[in-house]
């Protein structure tokens, strides 16, 4: 199964996309982590996505488009949860013209309750499981840290820019009849019965 999850920043998306992973025994691609791995081994790539990333902006879709046609030819066979793409039509069309999509999660979270969540958001630096607090990452030992791009100015011009592009992404999926929306509030484990529930 080729699945999209989407969402909001801080919809939790990360996490159930990894849960589903296991659970589905297909591969979590999320451009977001491909970037920032790219970012701190200082490729070209990554050089380059650094200034948008920062800024809370997206990053070129020519770049983007090139992690997924690469991750996607490697990962065909198994099937995948993508995570963080497509982020815009675009994209969504690009992708369409790549591999079929089966399953469109979108899970819906309220503004006041994500911009509470990505305030008080702990990232591990090794596999990026999230916690809402300091300390060290329980699955993998990895150092936490507060992303660069969830400071208080670029969370709100994340939060701008998914607001943008939302209906039409959404559209797109529903006159394919592909959406299944979940309600993204919970615990990760009650969302990710609400993903199994609704796939
Ligand atoms: P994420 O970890 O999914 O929240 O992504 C972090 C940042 O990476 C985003 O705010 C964008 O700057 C960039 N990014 C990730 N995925 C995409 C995408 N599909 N298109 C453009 N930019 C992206």
């Amino acid at each position: 199964m080729n699945i999209i999850l989407f969402g909001p920043p801080g919809s939790g998306k990360g996490t159930q996309a990894k849960m589903m992973a296991g659970y589905l025994n297909n591969k979590h691609i999320s451009t977001g982590d491909i970037l920032r791995e790219a970012q701190e081994k200082k490729t070209e790539m990554g050089q380059k996505a650094s200034e948008y990333i920062k800024a809370g902006l997206l990053v070129p879709d020519k770049i983007v488009n090139s992690i997924i046609i690469e991750a996607i030819e490697k990962y065909k066979k198994k099937g995948f949860m993508l995570d963080g793409f497509p982020r815009n039509i675009f994209q969504a069309e690009f992708l369409a013209s790549c591999i079929p999509i089966d399953k469109v999660v979108y899970i819906n979270v309220p503004e006041e309750e994500i911009l509470k969540r990505l305030s008080k958001r702990f990232s591990c630096k090794k596999c990026g499981r999230v916690y809402n607090k300091e300390g060290i990452c329980s699955e993998c030992q990895g150092e936490l840290y507060i992303r660069e791009d969830d400071k208080p100015v670029t969370i709100k011009k994340r939060i701008e820019v998914y607001q943008n592009e939302i209906q039409k992404i959404l559209e797109y999926y529903t006159s394919k009849g592909l959406i299944k929306e979940i309600d993204g509030v919970g615990t990760p484990d009650e969302i990710f019965e609400r993903i199994k529930t609704a796939l």
